[in-house]
């Protein structure tokens, strides 16, 4: 049984939060201050954390920094806001996804299996296929195929590739392709990404490459789309 660990402060929300999970076959524990939780972690073996960032004590930014200083175990970090879910992306705290207040409590469950199953499919016993990118040409091969693509495609699907699973917010990716601070919509982004992802899906079909972050922005993540 996944272990679960809710830090939360707001103890309704807690106890909502650990109803749901429970429900949903997780066992759960709460912490309702930012200090107990890497005393705690560092002695109960915990599969998942969900982590408020307004806390006492200590608050979820500091907590996940010094929780990647020795350990893995995914974060879902829960933020009051979602212009602040930008904000914290680009701190690369290191946590595996973001949550915003309010949630609905079965988009939460659904947020937690995922990280967990992402997590699963990236142990040795799932192997993923790679892609090779080749900068010089612009073309990205697969299983013996391969599709030539854009510049800025090309751009987009690199920064993506060099940091799976890390989430990258659409101003980011803005930064990274647009040097010159041509003023481009998030739209433009998005309109990249989609023909990005019809190109990847002709070279591998069964395989979800780029997910969408709800609010959040995109991350490169290769997964069975019979896992979604
Ligand atoms: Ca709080």
């Amino acid at each position: 049984m996944n272990h679960i660990l809710i830090v939360e402060d707001e103890l309704k929300l807690a106890r909502l939060q650990a109803d749901y999970l429970q429900n949903a076959g997780f066992d759960t524990d709460c912490l309702n201050d930012g200090l107990d939780v890497l005393p705690w972690l560092k002695s109960h073996p915990t599969d998942l954390v969900l982590l408020d960032v307004m806390l006492p004590g200590c608050d979820g930014l500091e907590i996940c920094r010094n929780l990647r200083r020795f350990s893995t175990v995914p974060i879902i970090m829960v933020t009051a806001r979602i212009e602040e879910i930008d904000r914290l992306l680009g701190l690369e705290l290191g946590a595996d996804d973001y949550i915003c207040k309010p949630f609905s409590p079965r988009e939460m469950v659904a947020r937690v299996k995922a990280v967990l199953r992402r997590q699963q499919a990236q142990t040795p016993a799932n192997p993923i296929r790679t892609l090779a990118l080749d900068p010089h040409s612009f073309r990205v091969l697969a299983e013996g195929h391969e599709v030539e693509l854009t510049t800025v495609e090309f751009q987009l699907l690199q920064a993506l590739h060099q940091q799976p699973g890390r989430i990258f917010s659409r101003s980011k990716l803005m930064d990274l392709i647009y040097q010159d601070q041509r003023i481009v919509s998030d739209r433009t982004i998005d309109s990249h990404i989609k023909k990005l992802r019809k190109k990847l899906a002709d070279l591998l079909p069964d395989q979800e490459l780029i997910h969408s972050v709800y609010g959040a922005g995109y991350r490169y993540d290769p997964q069975d789309k019979a896992l979604d």
